[in-house]
């Protein structure tokens, strides 16, 4: 099973996409968890997509592309996998489709102003990379400090507010207009966002099922 995940900043797409390729055993391949390590380590690749990830703007399709050609041919992919973040514009959409047949296309769907709240609230351990969100949950036991290893937690330099606006207007303007194109392919299943996580994987996983099933 291959399936890509579509939403705005704050949707809940990396939350809920972990939780399917769990669920699948598939591989979970988010390109900005990626880009993130590939900054973390300090690579060529982290050196050039760090300004622009700060700024909340789209690393280059030539060098997102390569990356994700070369993950997705990894022997572990075979099975399927899970895509969360990508493709995230049309030209990207229609590369993949030489590398792959992509099965189904999940968006989750969510307003500006919910994904904003969330966003505010999203906090990360540098340390083990655990998530925390202080709205939504899971809510860290001590005041900012990590459950699991006590590391300081922090918020990501895209989710400052600045940033979050350019993405969600990148998100509007590039990412959402291949809705309407997987939708007219007949790939595209759409989940309500605005329900608690559980909630919204039960959906998922339902229409999944019914996806899989009918093909
Ligand atoms: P995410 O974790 O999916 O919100 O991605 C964080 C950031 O990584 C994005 O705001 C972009 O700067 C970059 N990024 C992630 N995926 C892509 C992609 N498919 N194309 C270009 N840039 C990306």
């Amino acid at each position: 099973m291959k399936i890509i995940f579509i939403g705005m900043p704050g949707s809940g797409k990396g939350t809920q996409s972990e939780l399917v390729a769990k669920r699948y055993g598939i591989p979970h391949i988010s390109t900005g968890d990626i880009f993130r390590e590939n900054i973390s380590a300090g690579t060529p690749l982290g050196k050039k997509a760090d300004k622009l990830i700060k700024s909340g703007k789209l690393v280059p399709d030539s060098i997102t592309n390569r990356i994700v050609a070369k993950r997705i041919s990894d022997p572990d992919c075979m099975k399927g996998f899970i895509l969360d973040g990508y493709p995230r514009n049309r030209n990207q959409a229609e590369f993949l489709e030489k590398h792959s047949k992509i099965d189904v296309v999940v968006l989750i769907n969510l307003d500006d102003e919910t994904a904003r709240k969330r966003i505010r609230g999203r906090y990360n351990c540098p340390n083990c990379g655990r998530n925390y969100n202080i709205f939504t949950g899971p809510i860290p036991k001590k005041d900012s400090l990590c459950d699991s290893c006590g590391s300081a937690l922090v918020q990501r330099k895209d989710d400052e507010e600045s940033s979050f606006w350019h993405r969600m207007e990148i998100y509007h303007r590039i990412t959402e207009p291949l809705v309407r194109y997987y939708r007219e392919k007949g790939t595209l299943i759409e989940v309500n966002g605005n329900q608690p996580v559980p909630d919204v994987q039960k959906e998922l996983i339902k229409k999944l099922g019914t996806t899989i099933f009918s093909k």
